[in-house]
């Protein structure tokens, strides 16, 4: 688990990587970029330019589906 500041929940979060975020779901990696893009969803660019998911945001976007353990 890796904690992140997210700047739309103000505060550091859980992230997950857009693929680990996809499976939880059970969506494609492209259902989330969708969903980011209709903000839904915080993703967060790294300085590596790993993109992040906010794992609130998630929980929010599918709570029917995600784990939320
Ligand atoms: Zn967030």
């Amino acid at each position: 688990m890796s904690l992140f500041f997210c700047p739309q929940c103000e505060k550091e979060t859980e992230m997950l990587s857009i693929q680990d975020a996809a499976n939880a779901a059970d969506v494609t990696p492209r259902t989330i970029h969708n969903w980011k893009r209709s903000g839904k969803l915080h993703v967060l660019e790294t300085p590596g330019r790993r993109k992040l998911v906010c794992k609130p945001s998630m929980v929010r976007q599918c709570s029917n589906t995600f784990d939320q353990r």
